[in-house]
C-alpha cells in the first residue's frame, strides 16, 4: 500500500520522532504552521476519521490517550489545538488518519 505514514512507520521514510508507544506514533510535521506542529498516528492503517468503527476505536482512544502526555512533553501547558482533516472536503492529502497538534503560541485562524 502506497501510503506516506505507513511508510514513515516502517522506517522507510525519515521522520523526527517526538513520542513512541505499542499503539501510536508521534513526529514533527515536515510543513509547519506554528512553532509546534507535531502529527500524531495510530500504527495502524485506518484512513480517516470517518473510518472509525467499533473494530478499530481502541486505537483512536490510544491516540488520544498519549495526546497530553506529547503535549506536556513539549510545554504546551497554555494550550493547543487539535485537527483532524477528513477527505477532499475536509481537506485531507495523508490518507491515514493524523491528528494535528498545533501550539506554541496564541493561535489564530479560528474556525469554530
Ligand atoms: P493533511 O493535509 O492530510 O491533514 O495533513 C498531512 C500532513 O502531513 C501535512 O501537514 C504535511 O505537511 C505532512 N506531511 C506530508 N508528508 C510528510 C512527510 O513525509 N513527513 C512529515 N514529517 N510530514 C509530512
Ligand atoms: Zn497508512
Amino acid at each position: 500500500m502506497d501510503c506516506i505514514f505507513c511508510k514513515i512507520l516502517k522506517g522507510e521514510i525519515p521522520s523526527k520522532k517526538v513520542y513512541e508507544d505499542e499503539f501510536v506514533y508521534a513526529f514533527y510535521d515536515i510543513n509547519p504552521m506554528a512553532p509546534v506542529h507535531m502529527i500524531v498516528i495510530p500504527k495502524v492503517h485506518i484512513e480517516s476519521a470517518n473510518a472509525i468503527d467499533a473494530t478499530n476505536s481502541m486505537n483512536i482512544a490510544k491516540v488520544f490517550e498519549a495526546i497530553p502526555v506529547i503535549a506536556r512533553e513539549l510545554g504546551l501547558e497554555d494550550g493547543y489545538r487539535v485537527i483532524t482533516n477528513i477527505g477532499e472536503n475536509g481537506g485531507q492529502t495523508v490518507k491515514h488518519i493524523h491528528f494535528h497538534i498545533l501550539g506554541g503560541t496564541k493561535l489564530a485562524g479560528k474556525l469554530v
